[in-house]
């Protein structure tokens, strides 16, 4: 048998705890990410007066509904 001592045990228990609630956390993240990129694929914001807006046409310029500009598609990112 291996013989180890208690504060070794120990270490090794918090070590397997902590890269498990790692893991779980590092899984919920992702998770969040991808259902938020899900949700926010057709999200855009206007440059020019800040107008959140939806787009689910493949316009490569979609156009702002509020000022009118022409948008560039880029990633949308929250605040
Ligand atoms: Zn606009």
């Amino acid at each position: 048998m291996i013989r180890v001592t208690l504060a070794a045990l120990v270490t090794i228990y918090l070590l397997v705890f902590l890269a498990a609630v790692f893991l779980v956390w590092l899984s919920s993240e992702w998770n969040r990410r991808r259902r938020e990129r899900k949700a926010f694929r057709f999200r855009l914001r206007c440059v020019i007066c800040g107008f959140e807006f939806e787009d689910r046409t493949d316009a490569l310029l979609p156009r702002c509904p509020r000022c009118g500009s022409l948008n560039e598609r880029f990633k949308f990112e929250r605040i």
